[in-house]
């Protein structure tokens, strides 16, 4: 704002009277809720363009300065004259509006959120009335209310102030003055002002409430004495829990929400599985007793397991999916979100109407675990969205041993992180069970309009150690004396509302043997279990199950409708314009098509998916930059030259096509990598495709490669057909973009777990990506693809390729050689094949036969010894590699070669041509690159 638009507004005749201080309180309030300062100021603040829409253009300070600069000079100018808007009653009118922001703002540091007790917090200064120059003698006067919801425009202080006090220092504690959309705010403020926070309920729901408490109770008292000492990581001091979920259930159904996928971490997970889900207690008593309650696997322990169940709610059968989960705390909610997002697209549910995330977390993890954020991060990106996630912290306040605030974080509370994204956050007394069902509500209702993540931070105790078999007053000697003497949140609740005669001592008494009864007798306790479940609500996998990996598919497609798909994927609508260099991408894949041209690497890579569209198969691809290609070869997204306005080829090939969903993912491997898992563990017709901008950046998704990837199958029996490309290869650019840690990998697979392959022509990848749909085997699929090769001269194929055949484990030499002549096998996988060829050619040795592994896990034994066997006079095989000799494919596959190469010949041995072993992946220096490469090719002819 101009200087002499603040004077002239200065110099009006409403302001001339006012003093700085002031003007600069109310201008303050003005910027934290505009609808708290009265009607004229508020015309006035609005014209300023500083405080017009949400980014001001001129800083808040400097004209706060400004105000307080003029009001010096007013001051000596003019004297304050009584009977204006200065008026004692008028300024400390303002004060009063202060207050009110104070309380919405700050109120839940003075809340009563600890059920222990041992919080030490002072109330802020600004909740006291002599903060803002008011006194007890102004509790009697009356003031507007402004916008707070009582119900009234104007009340005492005494009663504006208790109004305060009740709704936001009680027993929750609201945090959602952060928000910045201004309707949003309205909307907290308007549902608890107006019922002080704290809604009254009926007998009923009171009751129900106990009985959700006696049964999260009833079930850890149950296994704590049939079962004692042994680990449970039970829910005892956050019983409430129970309540919680079940009203979350309860009342999506209520709106229409067909499913929800829940991911949680040990704590409290029998009793979830129990009580919520309504798992058999028989079989979790099985489980208690070691017994093996799965066919095939390997299996996991009971607090790992997932479930599924349907039940009725007022809205109808809702679906709910436990997600399995491993130990690695947080890592569970990408996945999740995967899952959600797999199951809205299937439903068509674009806004996150039908199916809902809850994701279940720890304090100690929240705070600490960086994929919290990660996913936070994902909530409302186009490729992750999912109309907003409810989160619960069970805030035991003790992570393990590591205290609350003084190790376990910086912030004041463990939820702050989720401030990064705006989302609101109640804290609630986890010993209040009304307060709980309370914020429950207020949540699902905030989920369900904004469609944006809320949290839900339940701060409760842990009355045993971590488990069960450990002893926490050792580390944290006062809280456990203070829970010692601690009565449970249902004994308390049992208490209010015998007290309150809604309930007498004996229905008490009767609710607890019945569940007993019930669990003694093994009986499911889920009393709206739905025991003949909606099929329809849930995918069936069968057709996906058993089948052998070694069976051949053919991945061949019509030559026409090849070349046909192909002309559509080129015809660039009217008035797109396509950048310079894309432009030539299109006319040499014009000449491919047309034959003029072989084919390239990406023209193969876009057919592939041509055709599975064709077919009618979805499609999903996300990861850093996929929608050009890291290394420009795809460019599957043109970007208008004329408005930016993107257009996708691929989504326009039919009318009533499968879905194409292509995104350039934000930057992070962990949380996306584990959403495409959720998504491909829950969609077995699509494929889905994970792509790293380079091949090592999948390193920062470890957890999820060890944890679910490759072990998920044989853990849980989850299959997944998820795709990973990463792209690999050594071509001098250092250690972090040479390799994607193959030995990785190759040292993960066992049981036929994962299928690692390295394809080197633009077929191979094109039958490998169909194979991975057409095929009903459902494994992860881990592809080392390539960079140079992408526009190597020899990495081409014909149309031909594409239309006939299928990937081939196993590629034998090409070149016209005389077998009999071979007297030295080289075996290599990937680029390292090009340069072994133009080596070959040069040197035109006839002795040399070079084989490709295409193929490294399941390793195709059978296949490579049919190619040996074509060679009859071998002396030696050779595995040649780019990779240092500890990395790459040496130490994890030579076994798997040695076997065929000895059943080829007994006594024949393997040797190794490549890099010494070496702790980087890959030198700094090109020159030193080209000396390595120079000397491993060498080898490769000469060892
Ligand atoms: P959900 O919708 O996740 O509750 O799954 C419903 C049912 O489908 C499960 O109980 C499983 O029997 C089956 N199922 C779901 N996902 C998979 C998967 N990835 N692999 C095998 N079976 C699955």
């Amino acid at each position: 704002m101009h200087e002499s638009q603040m004077q002239q507004l200065w110099d009006s005749a409403h302001l001339s009277g006012s003093n700085a201080a002031y003007v600069e309180e109310l201008y303050e309030l003005f910027l934290h809720d505009a609808n708290a300062v009265p009607e004229e100021w508020r015309t006035y603040f609005q014209k300023l363009p500083a405080v017009t829409g949400n980014s001001p253009d001129v800083a808040h300070s400097a004209i706060r300065d400004h105000f307080v600069l003029l009001g010096k000079n007013q001051r000596r100018a003019q004297p304050v004259s009584a009977g204006t808007v200065s008026s004692e009653h008028e300024k400390k009118q303002v004060e009063v509006l202060r207050l009110i922001q104070a309380y919405r703002l700050q109120g839940h540091q003075a809340a009563q959120l600890d059920p222990l007790g041992l919080w030490q917090r002072q109330p802020p200064a600004d909740l006291l009335l002599n903060h803002y120059g008011l006194t007890d003698a102004d509790l009697d006067t009356t003031f507007r209310t402004g916008e707070l919801f009582i119900g009234k425009e104007e009340a005492t202080l005494r009663e504006i102030r208790d109004a305060l006090q009740e709704t936001y220092c009680r027993t929750v504690g609201a945090e959602f003055m952060h928000i910045v959309d201004s309707e949003e705010r309205r909307w907290f403020l308007q549902r608890l002002e107006s019922v002080r926070g704290r809604p009254q309920y009926s007998p009923e729901v009171r009751t129900h409430l106990l009985e959700r408490l006696t049964a999260a109770e009833g079930l850890e008292k149950y296994l704590g004495t049939k079962y004692p000492g042994t680990k449970r990581f039970g829910l005892e001091g956050g019983e409430s829990l129970i309540p919680l979920i079940d009203e979350i259930i309860q009342r999506s159904g209520s709106y229409g929400v067909k499913e929800l996928v829940i991911g949680m971490a040990h704590r409290g997970r029998l009793n979830v599985l129990v009580n919520t889900l309504g798992k058999n207690p028989r079989d979790l008593f099985d489980e208690f007793e070691g017994k093996k309650l799965v066919e095939l696997g390997s299996g996991d322990v009971k607090y790992h397991q997932g479930f599924s169940s349907n039940v009725m709610t007022q809205g109808g059968e809702v679906h709910l999916a436990l997600a399995f989960n491993p130990s690695h705390l947080e890592i569970v909610s990408p996945v999740v979100e995967g899952s959600v997002r797999a199951r809205q697209d299937r439903r068509g549910d674009r806004s996150g109407d039908k199916v809902v995330p809850v994701a279940i977390h720890g304090d100690a993890a929240f705070a600490g675990q960086g994929v919290v954020m990660e996913t936070f991060q994902m909530s409302q990106t186009r490729a992750y969205k999912t109309g907003g996630t409810l989160h619960l912290v069970i805030n035991n306040q003790v992570g393990f041993t590591t205290n609350r605030q003084e190790d376990a974080r910086s912030t004041e509370y463990a939820t702050d992180v989720a401030k990064m994204i705006q989302a609101p956050i109640f804290h609630v007394n986890g010993d209040d069970p009304e307060a709980v069902l309370f914020v429950t509500q207020l949540a699902v209702d905030y989920r369900m309009q904004f469609k944006r993540d809320i949290v839900i931070d339940l701060v409760c105790y842990r009355r045993r150690g971590h488990n069960e078999a450990d002893e926490p007053s050792g580390t944290q000697p006062l809280m456990y004396q203070q829970i010692a003497k601690q009565r449970t949140t249902r004994d308390l609740y049992a208490d209010a509302l015998t007290q309150a005669g809604v309930v007498t001592a004996e229905q008490v008494q009767a609710q607890f043997e019945a569940y007993r009864g019930a669990l003694d007798e093994g009986r499911h306790v889920v009393a709206s279990l739905v025991k003949e479940p909606n099929r329809d609500l849930f995918v069936d996998w069968k057709p996906y199950l058993g089948h052998a990996w070694t069976a051949r598919h053919d991945t061949g497609f019509d030559l026409k409708t090849l070349q046909d798909l192909a002309n559509k994927l080129l015809q660039v609508p009217e008035g797109v314009v396509v950048q310079r260099q894309v432009g030539k991408i299109l006319e040499d894949r014009q000449k491919m098509t047309a034959g003029g041209l072989p084919l390239n690497w990406g023209f193969a890579e876009t057919m592939a998916y041509a055709t599975l569209l064709h077919e009618g198969h979805p499609i999903r691809i996300t990861g850093q930059d996929v929608g050009r290609g890291t290394f420009s070869h795809r460019h599957a997204v043109l970007h208008n030259q004329k408005d930016a306005v993107p257009y996708v080829p691929l989504q326009h090939l039919a009318e009533n096509q499968p879905s194409f969903e292509i995104y350039d993912s934000f930057l992070s491997e962990e949380a996306v990598l584990g959403f495409e898992y959720g998504y491909a563990t829950t969609t077995p017709n699509a494929l889905v495709v994970w792509e790293a901008q380079f091949g090592d950046f999948a390193n920062g998704a470890q957890v999820v490669i060890d944890q679910f990837i490759t072990s998920g199958e044989i853990k849980w029996g989850r299959l997944c057909g998820l795709t990973m490309l990463l792209p690999h290869g050594y071509e001098g650019q250092g250690p972090e973009h040479s390799s994607a840690r193959l030995e990785r990998y190759l040292q993960l697979c066992a049981e036929q777990n994962i299928q690692v392959c390295v394809p080197t022509t633009p077929a191979q990848i094109y039958h490998l990506l169909r194979r991975q749909v057409i095929r009903p085997l459902r494994k992860p699929l881990v592809v080392l693809t390539p960079k140079s090769l992408l526009r190597h001269k020899l990495a081409i194929s014909t149309l031909e390729d594409l239309a006939h055949g299928s990937f081939q484990t196993v590629i034998n030499e090409l070149d016209q050689i005389d077998a009999q002549q071979v007297k030295r096998l080289v075996l290599c996988s990937g680029k390292v094949y090009y340069d072994l060829l133009e080596k070959r050619r040069s040197e035109n040795r006839q002795d040399i036969a070079i084989v490709r592994l295409e193929q490294l896990y399941p390793f195709p034994e059978d296949d490579l010894a049919d190619v040996l066997a074509g060679y009859p006079n071998l002396e030696r095989v050779v595995w040649c590699q780019e990779e240092p000799m500890n990395q790459g494919a040496w130490y994890c596959s030579q076994h798997h070669m040695r076997r065929a190469v000895s059943g080829y010949k007994q006594g024949l041995g393997l040797e190794y041509a490549g890099r010494d072993a070496s702790a980087a992946p890959a030198c700094g220096y090109a020159s030193m690159h080209a000396e390595q490469q120079e000397k491993l090719l060498h080898d490769a002819f000469s060892v």
